[in-house]
């Protein structure tokens, strides 16, 4: 019989290979972690959405994560220039259709026990999520990068670089969580990018930003905050990572992010300057990391499992970080391809139909997000409207708290779905000059 290292091989040690590690150790399963960095080390996607906080307690590190001093986040707003948008039927619209806000505590969560979740600092966050795995029993090697997975009939093989040295780890499967480094997916052929979206970011942190400058409101400051610019698909986040520090990032498409780097921090400044007083607070502030730009991410896998692999988080999909659904879909993946791996464990079979309930959930959950994503960028202004809207707001809010994961048709897409359709085919309508260019399948997203 062949000899195994490891039950199983985790390639990448962010908040989905963290999170699988987690599981799987505190399942009794032996797992090995591969991580090319060595912790802490910075990354993107800094706010997080409820649907984190079932995933964070399970694996028992949700007390650990609430006491280390991360902002709370209760709710989320979003603003806009423009005041001059026809309800076209909507109701309760305050503020105008470019502005919205939620609260978190409007509605119950399953497995959520607080009204709150959190923003980050990624580098403190993943690093306390590592070497909590690490606590629960899964053996963690930082500075080690995976440079192939070999499969035979009975495991895998993973070869592994530390340093000049390489070396061979024997596992009965691998997980791979390396982000949007993709490496399975890269190894065996199956990544598809995205054919609409085709997004840039450029980001940094400030210090003594004043976070009210775009919000009469100051109880509301350490909210998100998504600011749309009156660029085409253009806006900026505005994430507290501390007291003072906070994250700020424009996201905008191809076509309109410059190529060269000293371009790129021009293009920050125009880009903030199309919100003046956004510009004012930003150039009151001081820039304490440099200008970093994160280029043409969104991109599907044909497969995100086979015998003896399953992908998880980034490395299984990346549509848009417009609802902060990031981490909790790293998390969530996690969490569901965990059950399926378990089981698989325990009949000694990590062929693909072992994981096949863990593929259906997360397509299911991963095509709601993409769609509803698709909408906003297709007439982000229905968006605000279905927030404010009281026929639509609850439904909204569930999918801004990251419960997308039961339900195949959810009401409020279908509705969405719906009015996008009657602008589309009235030139005449309202809302029809405010139709933007991303025109994504909706009913039947690519996965
Ligand atoms: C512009 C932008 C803004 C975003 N904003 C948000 C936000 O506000 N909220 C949110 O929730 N999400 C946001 N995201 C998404 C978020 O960053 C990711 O979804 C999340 O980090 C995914 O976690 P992960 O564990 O899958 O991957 P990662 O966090 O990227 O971790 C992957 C790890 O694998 C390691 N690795 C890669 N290749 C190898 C290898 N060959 N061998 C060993 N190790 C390897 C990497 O070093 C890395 O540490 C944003 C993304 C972008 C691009």
């Amino acid at each position: 019989m062949t000899e195994f290292d490891y039950d199983v091989a985790i390639i990448g040690g962010g908040p989905a290979g963290s999170t699988v590690a987690s599981y799987l150790s505190r399942a009794g399963l032996s797992c090995v972690l591969f991580e090319s960095a060595v912790f802490p080390r910075p990354h993107v996607g800094e706010s997080l959405v409820p649907a984190t906080t079932p995933v964070l307690s399970e694996i028992g590190a949700l007390e650990l994560i609430d006491q280390a001093g991360f902002p709370r986040k209760y709710g989320a707003a979003w603003t806009s220039a423009a005041s001059d948008i026809p309800s076209a039927g909507f109701s309760g619209l305050h503020g105008g259709l470019g502005a919205a806000e939620i609260e978190f505590r409007e509605t119950d969560q399953e497995g959520v026990h607080q009204d709150y979740t959190y923003h980050v600092d990624r580098a403190k966050f993943d690093h306390l999520l590592l070497q909590h795995a690490n606590s629960q029993g899964a053996k963690v090697f930082e500075g080690t990068r995976v440079r192939r997975v070999e499969f035979d009939a009975d495991g895998v093989l993973v070869h592994i670089v530390t340093g000049e040295q390489d070396a061979g780890v024997r596992a009965r499967m691998v997980v791979d969580a390396s982000g949007r480094g993709t490496f399975l997916g890269r190894q065996l052929g199956v990544k598809v990018p995205d054919p609409v979206f085709k997004q840039y970011a450029i980001h940094t942190w400030f210090d003594g930003l004043d976070r009210t400058a775009l919000t009469p409101d100051s109880q509301k400051a350490d909210y998100i905050f998504i600011h749309f610019l009156p660029i085409t698909d253009t806006w900026v986040w505005q994430i507290p990572i501390t007291e003072t520090v906070t994250s700020v990032g424009v996201v905008t498409q191809k076509q309109h992010f410059a190529a060269s780097k000293a371009d790129r921090e021009e293009f920050f400044w125009e880009a903030v300057g199309s919100r003046p007083e956004l510009r004012s607070a930003l150039e009151s502030a001081e820039r304490v990391r440099p200008f970093v730009a994160e280029g043409d991410y969104s991109y599907a896998m044909k497969e995100i499992v086979g015998d003896r692999f399953v992908l998880v988080g980034d490395a299984a999909r990346f549509v848009d970080p417009i609802f902060s659904s990031g981490v909790s879909v790293a998390l969530n993946s996690a969490r569901l391809a965990c059950r399926d791996i378990i089981a698989a464990a325990a009949e000694g079979d990590f062929g693909k139909a072992a994981f096949a309930g863990y593929e259906s959930t997360i397509r299911r959950g991963v095509s709601n997000w993409y769609e509803f994503i698709s909408n906003y960028y297709r007439l982000n202004i229905l968006f605000t409207a279905f927030v404010q809207d009281p026929r639509y707001r609850l439904d909204v809010l569930k999918m801004l708290q990251g419960d997308v994961y039961d339900d195949d048709d959810p009401r409020v897409l279908r509705a969405m779905r719906d009015v996008i359709k009657v602008v589309e085919e009235n030139p005449d309508h309202l809302w029809h000059r405010h139709l933007g260019d991303l025109k994504a399948p909706t009913a039947a997203p690519m996965f």
